[in-house]
């Protein structure tokens, strides 16, 4: 039902991006996959995405953390009918401890670039009068834990982006939307693995149960299949009146 539709994906070489993108191909849209790298494995997983869901897919590189990048990425891109905004890092550190140049990157590119992405695709989807923009945000867009001050920061921010954009395109065919995801097995997590090893003293094994699952009630990892699926969701017609919100994958996190 996405056929004929462009989706632009932010940071979509790795993570829950690249299984966004999946999932949308599957349901016939066309592709704009993006990373700050331009690598030939970049434009191999383009290729390899268009010929198993027999779409177009191309490869934009563009550096999140620059603002004027992420206008050009979307305006190179030409249309812009689902506008996904992953690329995010993250750093663990007190706050007294955070390098400010972290903070600045965290704030820029888990939060800022949406704003920019969105500010060139908004014109776009009003023109084709249909859009919609899916931001993943976290289920640390709604909660806090300690050490992660900018990530936080900046997910709550991409939830509030998410409510004004929502408003600012309300009767447009036009919705904006945050997924706001639990722990996900991606590389973001797995770097933060040994950093809370060191910080808690603990194993490999009982950082991911006592420290990341613990907060998880299910007991599980979710999956980036699983956040394909419900960004496929919001680009559906059952969601056509679902707009201005956040929808958590997060195994009963944000419940406790
Ligand atoms: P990941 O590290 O696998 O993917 C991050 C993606 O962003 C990669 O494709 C990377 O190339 C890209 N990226 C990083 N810096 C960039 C830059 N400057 N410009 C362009 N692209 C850049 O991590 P992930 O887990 O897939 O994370 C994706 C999103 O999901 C992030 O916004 C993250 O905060 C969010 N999220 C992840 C989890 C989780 O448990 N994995 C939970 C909640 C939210």
């Amino acid at each position: 039902f996405l056929k004929g539709r462009t989706a632009v994906v932010t940071g979509s070489n790795s993570g829950i991006g690249l299984g966004v993108a999946h999932e949308l191909a599957r349901a016939g849209a066309d592709l704009v996959l993006n990373s700050f790298t331009d690598d030939p494995a970049d434009h191999d997983l383009a290729k390899q995405l268009a010929d198993e869901h027999g779409v177009q897919v191309r490869y934009i590189q563009a550096d999140m953390s620059k603002p004027d990048q992420c206008r050009s990425l979307i305006e190179k891109a030409g249309s812009c009918d689902i506008l996904v905004n992953n690329a995010g890092i993250q750093h663990v550190a007190p706050i007294d401890e955070f390098p400010p140049e972290k903070w600045d990157a965290i704030i820029a590119i888990n939060m800022s670039s949406a704003f920019h992405t969105t500010a060139v695709a908004l014109p776009l989807m009003r023109k084709a009068g249909w859009g919609r923009v899916v931001n993943i945000a976290s289920a640390h867009g709604l909660t806090a834990s300690p050490y992660k001050s900018a990530y936080v920061a900046a997910k709550h921010g991409i939830v509030g982006l998410t409510k004004v954009t929502a408003l600012e395109t309300a009767g447009q065919g036009i919705t904006a939307n945050a997924i706001c995801p639990g722990y996900v097995l991606t590389p973001i997590v797995e770097k933060q693995i040994p950093d809370q090893m060191k910080t808690h003293n603990m194993s490999r094994e009982d950082v991911i149960a006592k420290v990341m699952l613990q907060r998880q009630p299910s007991g599980d990892f979710a999956t980036v299949e699983q956040m394909g699926g419900t960004a496929v969701f919001l680009c559906s017609p059952a969601a056509d009146q679902i707009t201005g919100t956040t929808i958590s994958v997060d195994g009963g996190w944000t419940a406790l």
